[in-house]
């Protein structure tokens, strides 16, 4: 699966939706940040409507084993998390629907979203929790090789890489747990770090250090991919600008890039003030937006954290804002 693919937001339509609906409180997203907010929301009889988007669940279905989620001593799959949290809201009410929010006015209250290209959702409250998604090199041979050996999701694809050799782009936690994952799938995982050392936490540091299938290729970037048809290599270049710059192939079966995301803001640019990185503004230690009204749950206004656990307490801060805004309306 591309994660290109996996953007709740789609462009305008330029045709009128066939129907209106009237909500009180929309959320649109179902990562941890939306269900929480639909469980708080439902819980104080908000009757929050929310659409899942392109990725029902959010990014953790596409992750592994989570380990630091509190309450989970054994840990647990993102999926059951999601599904946990979704039949969760659903017992209190939330009306959770799959659709997509393809228009959005903000400019006045009812706000109004379109779902689908078709329904016409005006809501007294909003809450955007439209998460990330992975971020690409820019790099002609993404586009060329992409579903034949390009990927941004190890948990997705790794499956058709099964005692191949692969290789994983980035030095963050998401590459090393990436790497990790793969390592256990594939015969051998090739870690691409464009710097001398890794960004990753200590302990996924030892993990891959650990795994003797894993080289880590330090002080290399990617030029570009070759092969016939589908991903046979890699052209990178070793230690940019130094005396001992030189260009290295690798033969390899499959591209896995893990160097970081890009907030789904595009709906909303026109209205929300943003990040010089695309993210939601808000006022700090809150999720208030620019318009009062709107709030701005989980990764899509964190780009420090966008960890489960503090998209999930910003998701319980938008519902309760949420509340106080609508009783004061009223
Ligand atoms: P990060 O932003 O932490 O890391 C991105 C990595 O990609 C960095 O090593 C960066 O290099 C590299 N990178 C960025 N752009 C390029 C480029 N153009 N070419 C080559 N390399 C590039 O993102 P992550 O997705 O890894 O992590 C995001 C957050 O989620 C972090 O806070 C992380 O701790 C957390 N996380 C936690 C997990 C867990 O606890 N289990 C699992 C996954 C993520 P450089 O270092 O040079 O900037």
């Amino acid at each position: 699966m591309n994660f290109e693919s996996l953007n709740i937001t789609k462009k305008k339509s330029a045709e009128a939706p066939a129907k209106t609906e009237k909500t009180r409180c929309l959320i649109i997203g179902s990562g941890p940040a939306g269900y929480t907010a639909a469980i708080y929301a439902a819980r104080a009889n908000l009757a929050p409507v929310l659409y899942e988007g392109m990725e029902p669940g959010g990014q953790l279905t596409t992750t592994t084993e989570i380990e630091n989620f509190p309450g989970y001593p054994e840990g647990t799959t993102g999926t059951q998390m999601m599904e946990d949290l979704k039949n969760q809201a659903a017992r209190f009410g939330a009306d959770i629907r799959f659709g997509i929010a393809t228009a959005a006015d903000l400019s006045a209250s009812p706000y109004k979203i379109t779902i689908d290209d078709e329904t016409l959702i005006e809501t007294d409250a909003l809450i955007i929790a439209t998460g990330a998604k992975a971020k690409y090199l820019g790099l002609p041979d993404e586009q060329k090789y992409a579903g034949s050996g390009v990927s941004a999701c190890a948990t997705c694809d790794g499956f058709f890489y099964r005692k191949k050799v692969v290789a994983v782009v980035g030095g963050g936690d998401t590459a090393c747990e990436e790497a990790i994952y793969l390592a256990g799938l594939c015969k051998k995982v090739y870690l691409i770090v464009r710097k001398p050392f890794l960004r990753a936490s200590v302990i996924m540091q030892e993990r891959v250090k650990k795994m003797n299938n894993i080289e880590v290729l330090f002080e290399h970037e990617t030029l570009g991919l070759f092969g016939e048809g589908a991903v046979e290599g890699a052209t990178l270049l070793k230690k940019r600008g130094t005396a001992d710059e030189k260009t290295v192939k690798i033969a390899i079966d499959g591209f896995f890039l893990a160097i970081g995301h890009q907030p789904n803001t595009e709906l909303f640019k026109n209205y929300i003030t943003l990040d010089e990185n695309g993210y939601i503004e808000t006022q700090p230690g809150t999720p208030l937006t620019n318009i009062p009204g709107v709030f701005a749950a989980g990764d899509v206004a964190d780009p420090h954290y966008r960890q489960a656990i503090t998209a999930a307490g910003s998701g319980c801060q938008a519902a309760i804002e949420a509340e106080r805004y609508l009783s004061h309306k009223s």
